[in-house]
């Protein structure tokens, strides 16, 4: 998950600075290509209402979604963790 610095880390859609107190959504690194347009956005904090309000939310879901195989993300950023075949067969073999 990304590293969230309070005071310094920006919110890479409205670009303003995120404190903690402000309500936020955070990506693990999933793309590596500087050119893809949703680079900034792997492996960043971002203003939950931002990421809300973001006209390019359900692309970038779609995404990110393709990238991981432990965690969906939901329509609202938060993520769930995948249960695999093994995490049914053999209870406690991932806690977390
Ligand atoms: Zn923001």
């Amino acid at each position: 998950m990304a590293l969230f610095n309070p005071g310094v880390s920006e919110c890479p859609i409205c670009n303003r600075v995120l404190y903690n107190n402000d309500a936020r959504i955070g990506t693990s690194m999933f793309i590596n290509d500087r050119k893809d347009k949703f680079w900034r956005y792997s492996d960043s904090c971002m203003h939950k209402q931002c990421f809300m309000n973001w006209e390019l939310r359900k692309e970038f879901i779609e995404r990110y979604n393709k990238a991981q195989s432990n965690y969906i993300m939901n329509d609202d950023g938060t993520l769930t963790r995948i249960k695999k075949w093994w995490h049914i067969l053999l209870p406690g073999f991932m806690k977390n």
